[in-house]
């Protein structure tokens, strides 16, 4: 079974979905893998360290030639993928709902794609679980460009001319991303709290160190929330919600949100009014800012300043720490393709009734397959 691996053309994406190491244990499998010229140069990964681990390295029409599943990280849509022939497996990044014409336009050509960000949130399936390895990073990454635009320190410094005040950071939306948020915050010496709408965030909130700071007058998501994931929240919810932002952003001088509900817009964390009680110099980072935003005059890959504080809107933090987010999500494909390898046939084979194969599979047969998006 041949694999081909795709150079990355999307805007400012520097991954790669395979590295040498996930190559050579591909080939363990049995496989045969292709690699698009210059696939790993953003992620410092020379065509020639690909060619040392076992793969060939052609043009783009050249590795997909032949191919039973082709693999990208942010996957062009069928234009972009000339000669694919009916049947090809496809797996990457799809972002299904924004894209519901590249989906449709899989189907029509008969492929089978794969969206790793539908992967379901069960144990067996965690190794491969993109949005986590991902937003891990990417909630890392976002504290150190806040510390980067903050013009202050984030330990507290006791110096002979005087002492420094800790930083004050505000995680909002406690996913995996708030959570490593939280780690890295506490790591650099700032004073940390956060919030989510899942009551059973707040113990990890404590256990990593820093101050839960909850919504109690109106109920939340009981415990974890179904799969991990959050829902819209009532008015009266949301009420209570921005009277306890209101009270606490004041006095806060990084603020990193990355609250997210699947399927529909980011949830608005941040008004303006809240922003004009910040301290001129304070910093905030949108995780959200792709998916609609929660910080009010946020705008993706740019960097506002509003009342005196400055707004991050970065696209794809992970993508830009290349080269550790290309080795986790090479992994995570690795890992999932090695779940479902045949070793007698060493051939990649998908049981239609896995649970993670129906998470994942979005079109197959010449139409739309995936409950969800045939719902939406
Ligand atoms: P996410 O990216 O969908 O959302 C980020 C966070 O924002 C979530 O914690 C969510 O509750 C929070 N949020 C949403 N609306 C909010 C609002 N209005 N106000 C405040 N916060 C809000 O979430 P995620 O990072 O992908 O993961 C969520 C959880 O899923 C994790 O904490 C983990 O427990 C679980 N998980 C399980 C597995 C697994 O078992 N395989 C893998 C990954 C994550």
């Amino acid at each position: 079974m041949k694999i081909a691996v795709l150079r990355e053309t999307a805007e400012a994406e520097h991954r790669v979905a395979a590295t040498p190491e996930t190559v050579k244990k591909l080939i363990a499998l049995g496989a045969e893998l292709a690699v698009e010229s210059g696939a790993g140069a953003g992620a410092n990964i020379a065509d020639g360290d690909y060619e040392a681990a076992g793969a060939t390295v052609a043009d783009r029409a050249g590795v997909i030639s032949g191919a039973s599943l082709v693999m990208g990280v942010q996957v062009p849509g069928v234009d972009g993928l000339p000669g694919i022939a009916k049947g090809t497996m496809v797996a990457g990044m799809m972002m299904p709902f924004a894209n519901a014409e590249r989906i449709k336009g899989y189907a029509d050509a008969g492929l089978v794609a794969l969206s790793m960000e539908f992967m379901p949130r069960i144990t067996r399936a965690q190794s491969m679980d993109v949005l986590s390895s991902q937003s891990n990073l990417a909630g890392y990454k976002a504290v150190i460009d806040a510390a980067e635009a903050y013009g202050r320190a984030f330990p507290m410094m006791m110096t002979a001319a005087g002492t420094i005040s800790a930083a004050r950071v505000f995680i909002m939306g406690v996913g995996v991303a708030g959570l490593q948020a939280i780690a890295t915050a506490r790591r650099l010496g700032a004073l940390v709290s956060a919030t989510d709408v899942r009551s059973a965030t707040k113990e990890q909130i404590e256990s990593l160190g820093a101050k839960a700071i909850f919504v109690t007058e109106v109920k939340g998501i009981e415990g974890e929330g179904a799969g991990g994931y959050a829902t819209e929240m009532s008015d009266e919810y949301k009420a209570a919600q921005a009277a306890l932002v209101s009270s606490h952003i004041a006095k806060q001088d990084i603020v990193i949100t990355t609250a997210l509900i699947p399927g529909r817009p980011a949830p608005r964390l941040v008004s303006d009014a809240q922003l004009r009680t910040m301290r001129p110099g304070s910093v905030l980072v949108d995780l959200a800012v792709e998916s609609g935003g929660n910080v009010e005059h946020s705008r993706p890959g740019e960097v506002v300043e509003v009342h005196g504080v400055k707004i991050i809107g970065h696209k794809n933090l992970a993508g830009r720490m290349a080269a550790d987010a290309s080795s986790l999500y090479s992994r995570n494909l690795f890992n999932f393709i090695n779940a479902f390898w045949d070793k007698e046939g060493k051939t990649l084979s998908l049981p239609a009734d896995d649970e993670i194969v129906v998470g994942v599979k979005l079109t197959e047969g010449g139409a739309v397959v995936h409950e969800r998006l045939k719902a939406a």
